[in-house]
Formats: structure tokens, sequence, C-alpha cells
């Protein structure tokens, strides 16, 4: 689906910046941060939208080492986090006996940065 499509599905209007910022989103394969987005927003900008990406549920934010990294909303996920690398991989959603369980975030350290501290 495309950014666009996106934003008129949860009734956000369409500016040309929602529309780069979400591409990014979208073209990601690891969530990101505020300062891994190509697209210079002013901080205050940057942040808002995201809020407000958040609020339709289009994007998930995950909080790591006091900064936010954000991803687009796949629905129920499970994530793994290196807390090195900061890498994620996507895991396996768990059934956890009658929980209704809406998100996992596993922290630890990757294979790789396991293999480089030995
Ligand atoms: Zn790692």
């Amino acid at each position: 689906m495309n950014s666009v499509k996106l934003l008129k599905k949860h009734d956000i209007g369409i500016t040309e910046l929602r529309i780069l910022l979400l591409d990014e989103l979208l073209a990601a394969k690891e969530p990101m941060s505020f300062d891994e987005f190509k697209t210079k927003a002013n901080k205050t900008t940057f942040y808002r939208t995201m809020e407000q990406f958040q609020k339709v549920k289009l994007v998930t934010k995950i909080d790591l080492d006091g900064k936010g990294y954000y991803q687009i909303n796949k629905g129920n996920n499970a994530l793994f986090v290196c807390d090195i690398c900061h890498h994620t991989k996507d895991l396996e959603f768990p059934t956890i006996n009658n929980l209704k369980v809406n998100s996992v975030l596993v922290k630890g350290v990757c294979e790789e940065c396991k293999d480089n501290d030995e």
C-alpha cells in the first residue's frame, strides 16, 4: 500500500512531509529513530507527526535507551531488539494462557554482537 492511500485510510491530511516520512517507514526493514530518517523535518514537527501516526495505529513506537524508534504497525507484533546494535528481528507471536497480547518486545544481544564479544 502506498503512503497516500494509507494517510487517506486513516483520515490524516496529506502533506509532502507525511508522505516522505511514511515512505521511509514503509521501506525500512527495521524501526527507525529520528536521526535515521533521510527526510529532514524539524524535531517538533517530526515527533508531532509520529504521534499522529501512532494515534491512528499506523505506526508503533519502541523505546530504547531513551530514544524512540518507529515502525509501521503490522498488527500484532513480536520483536526482538539487540541492546548493542539495535537490530531487530521479527519473532513468532506467542500465545500466553488466555491473555490477549497486543505486542511483545524482547531485548537481548543478537548473535552477531554475541560473537564479537567473545
Ligand atoms: Zn547486535
